[in-house]
């Protein structure tokens, strides 16, 4: 089920391997954040239906990183329908040139097969989807392409597996992670004034979410040491 967060923002909380995924109802654009394994898309074809949205209907999907808890759904969603996907130039330049590896798919056993990747993002580019302007922060550290999503408007930031809620955060022992760099990016988050976190697993920030990444940071730092 997808909860509402803002007017024109979703969130469905998964309770299975699955990342939790996003909706942004932008009028023309109709927008995932991020899509799960892959393994459950009837289940999501069935919640975005309680919305009114088709799978064939999905313009786009914004990967927060690479892993194949977020992007497994990718593969079935383009047999479905058309959607642009957007992802860090880290892990959209080796995806985009047939190397998997940021996918993790066969640390986890299995396979995805290539798909592109259209919208090859930056820090600080603004993806325009009409009714909504999604700001791309950088922060790697759980994964070298990990990106945040900050709907400034709205004082909501996507914050991937970067920014848990409960002063917690994404791990960095999986390839391409950096403790240093993770910290790095809990700090950059702190220091931005937001109200709404939506995790890439577990529940929602909802009100004060600056400070809950404030002892995100404070923690991850005490954590590693660094
Ligand atoms: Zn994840
Ligand atoms: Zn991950």
């Amino acid at each position: 089920m997808f909860d509402s967060i803002t007017k024109s923002v979703y969130l469905r909380v998964s309770s299975s391997f699955d990342s939790n995924i996003g909706y942004l109802d932008c009028g023309e654009h109709k927008v995932l954040i991020d899509s799960g394994t892959g393994m459950f898309t009837e289940k999501l074809e069935q919640d975005l239906q309680g919305l009114g949205v088709s799978l064939d209907a999905i313009t786009d999907i914004v990967l927060t990183h690479s892993h194949i808890d977020h992007v497994g759904g990718v593969i079935p969603l383009l047999k479905e329908g058309n959607p642009k996907i957007h992802a860090h130039k880290a892990d959209a330049d080796m995806i985009n040139s047939g190397n998997m590896s940021p996918t993790l798919s066969e640390t986890f056993g299995s396979r995805i097969p290539q798909f592109e990747i259209e919208g090859v993002l930056e820090d600080a580019d603004v993806i325009d989807f009409g009714d909504l302007k999604v700001k791309v922060l950088h922060t790697p550290g759980h994964s070298a392409g990990s990106i945040c999503l900050h709907l400034e408007e709205q004082g909501l930031i996507f914050t991937g597996d970067t920014m848990f809620s409960g002063s917690s955060f994404g791990r960095v022992d999986l390839p391409g992670g950096n403790a240093r760099e993770l910290v790095d990016s809990l700090k950059k988050l702190s220091e931005i004034d937001f109200q709404i976190a939506l995790p890439g697993h577990m529940s929602p920030v909802i009100g004060n979410a600056r400070s809950s990444a404030k002892s995100s940071y404070e923690q991850a730092k005490n954590w590693f040491r660094v």
